[in-house]
């Protein structure tokens, strides 16, 4: 069993090859072709370059035993992701969230000895989504995740079973979105009643609700960061969303002990897995 003392969430794209109508994020080419724009959360971000493979390599081997989690955007789009994985080294790990929407030769040569996960977010029905999981689940340790939302449980849960009877391990997500709350409904308890039948129904200590508290003691900055496509470097998921950096991966030498936040953790599960304890007062100015 790996030791693992660092985890870093990397997004090595904002762009996406998918529109799906409920994303959280948008982005659109610079009118020069040069950057990008990418939106999310109502804030507006530039891309002016993305950080290249070898420049992230450097900056994550300075933390070794590390985990890398790939999210997106689809992280696949990054030019150089393939490179990327096969430079993880021996005493570290990576795993992925994906729209498995990739091109054929994607997986060819692709080192899979780090792997601990592909996880697979369903969100279209495709001939290309189906020849994928088929090769990944071949390849490596691999799942599909399916969001339930609220007002469709059982199209979600009939989609679910579908994959489950073709011997797919299934993730069931509950939608996370402002005015929804699944909190005491029948609704959950259907959801949560299909972990008796082999489905994974995921949890992790996000509440059911689209309520998050704030103030709390955190790795945020210390064994747990947030990697943009730029290089620039955030504590987490929340502050990489609404805050502002720490530092890129050129520059960055520090390693502050746990950090005592007075934001509020958005609906990310790392960000909820990374708090070590509760804090009653605002102990960082720049905490909003
Ligand atoms: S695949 Fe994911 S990142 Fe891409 S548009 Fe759909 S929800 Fe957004
Ligand atoms: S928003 Fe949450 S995860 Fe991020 S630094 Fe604050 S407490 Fe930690």
């Amino acid at each position: 069993m790996i030791k693992i003392d660092n985890v870093f969430l990397m997004f090595p794209t904002m762009r996406c090859n998918l529109r799906c109508s409920y994303c959280h994020f948008g982005w659109h080419n610079d009118k020069d072709g040069g950057g990008y724009t990418w939106t999310g959360y109502g804030k507006e971000h530039r891309i002016e370059r993305e950080a290249r493979w070898y420049e992230l390599t450097m900056f994550l081997n300075k933390y070794r035993p590390y985990k890398l989690e790939f999210s997106g955007g689809e992280p696949t789009l990054y030019p150089d992701f393939k490179r990327l994985v096969n430079s993880v080294p021996e005493d570290s790990l990576w795993a992925i969230t994906s729209n498995a929407m990739f091109a054929a030769d994607l997986l060819e040569d692709m080192d899979f000895h780090r792997c601990q996960g592909w996880t697979v977010s369903h969100h279209k029905d495709s001939p290309i989504f189906e020849r994928n999981i088929h090769r990944l689940r071949n390849a490596t340790s691999m799942a599909i995740s399916i969001v339930v939302t609220f007002a469709d449980v059982t199209s979600a849960l009939q989609r679910a079973w579908r994959y489950k009877e073709r011997g797919y391990q299934v993730n069931l997500l509950r939608e996370l979105n402002p005015g929804v709350s699944w909190e005491g409904t029948k609704e959950w308890d259907l959801v949560a009643a299909h972990r008796e039948y082999g489905f994974n129904v995921v949890e992790s200590d996000i509440p059911p609700s689209f309520k998050f508290d704030r103030g709390y003691e955190c790795f945020g900055g210390s064994h747990y960061m947030a990697i943009m496509p730029d290089g620039k470097v955030y504590r987490c998921y929340s502050h990489a969303m609404l805050g502002e950096p720490i530092g890129d991966i050129w520059d960055l030498e520090t390693e502050p002990p746990p950090y005592q936040c007075w934001s509020e953790c958005l609906g990310c599960a790392l960000d909820h897995q990374m708090r070590i304890k509760k804090i009653e007062e605002p102990k960082n100015a720049e905490c909003t």
